[in-house]
């Protein structure tokens, strides 16, 4: 199918793309294109204006501060973060996540901020960043917010960005000790969208976990925060007896249904496996020392 017609506009500037977006009603932002343009080709989007950013400068950027903090723009592809030391050095759990997503022409071209946008509750940035911490900074009319993921995502497919707001980068504060942490996918086949899907992210001091994320993917109408589980591990030592009682309050969080992917006690039972299986191995990580983690 084609989409109906549509105005499109590559503005070279971030307030020239803000002002096309402010003129007019329901235009759409396009950044890698990979989810928004099959949505216009099977009409379930038919947006009469689409403002293309490619063309705004400086914002392919993913960069650490002095302090830790690490910044992704709005035009980082996913193969960028595949492909990046930085990850992989200081961020196991989007280090992890970044070759799963889809397949290469797809993370050629989509952004980590535009699957952010997408709020699509099988999207895997949202668990990672979830699980992190992190916010998305938007930009508008009125100048810049910045918004924590957890208020970001208001439901399947949809965040509480204004209509003329534009999300330029998202942002995952520094770590309060080692980090360490993972995600993992279940698909049918490789480049699927997940089944299920779990990330997590421990930082660690003395032995002793001081903060904790848990997010699940495709197991509910939205991505799920594991709340309780982050709270069974947090303040304590990461234990044989904490991981299981984390591992089951994480299941008890998912909603799962049944669909052609599999039953919903089918992935209940896998978000059990994924979490005891990322906690052991961050647990296992975490309690070496620094010098050991650089001699690994
Ligand atoms: C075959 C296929 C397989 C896929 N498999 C997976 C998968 O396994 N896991 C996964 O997580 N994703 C998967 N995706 C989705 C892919 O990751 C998309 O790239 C991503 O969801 C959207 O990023 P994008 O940059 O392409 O956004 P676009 O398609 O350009 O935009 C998506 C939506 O977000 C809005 N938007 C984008 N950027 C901004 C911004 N900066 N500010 C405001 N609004 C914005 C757009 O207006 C639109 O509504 C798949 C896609 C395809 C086509």
């Amino acid at each position: 199918m084609y989409p109906p017609r549509f105005a499109y506009e590559a503005p070279r500037s971030l307030d020239e793309a803000i002002g096309l977006l402010r003129g007019t009603a329901d235009a759409k932002v396009l950044a890698g294109g990979q989810s928004l343009v099959p949505l216009m080709k099977l009409r379930f989007a038919a947006p009469p204006l689409v403002v293309d950013i490619n063309n705004l400068p400086g914002l392919d950027y993913h960069r650490a501060e002095q302090d830790g903090t690490l910044r992704i723009g709005a035009l980082c592809r996913h193969a960028d973060l595949e492909r990046s030391a930085l990850l992989t050095q200081t961020q196991p759990t989007m280090a992890a996540a970044a070759p799963l997503i889809a397949d290469p022409i797809v993370r050629n071209r989509g952004t980590l901020v535009g699957s952010l946008c997408h709020a699509d509750p099988q999207g895997d940035w949202a668990s990672v960043v979830l699980a992190l911490g992190g916010s998305v900074v938007a930009a508008g009319p009125r100048g810049r917010r910045a918004i924590p993921l957890a208020d970001f995502v208001t439901g399947p497919f949809e965040n509480v960005l204004d209509p003329d707001e534009i999300a330029v980068e998202a942002v995952i504060p520094a770590a309060r000790g080692t980090r360490s942490g993972g995600y993992l996918k279940l698909e049918r086949r490789v480049g699927d969208f997940a089944t299920v899907g779990v990330a997590v992210a421990l930082e660690t001091s003395g032995g002793t976990v001081q903060r904790a994320g848990i997010a699940l993917t495709g197991v509910g109408g939205s991505t799920i925060a594991a709340a309780e589980a982050v709270q069974a591990l947090t303040g304590r030592p990461l234990t044989a007896e904490g991981i299981e009682q984390a591992a089951d309050l994480a299941a008890r969080a998912a909603r799962p249904r049944t669909d052609h992917r599999g039953s919903a006690e089918y992935k209940r039972h896998m978000v059990r496996v994924f979490v005891k299986r990322l906690l052991s191995r961050a647990g296992a990580d975490g309690s070496r020392g620094p010098a050991e983690e650089n001699a690994a």
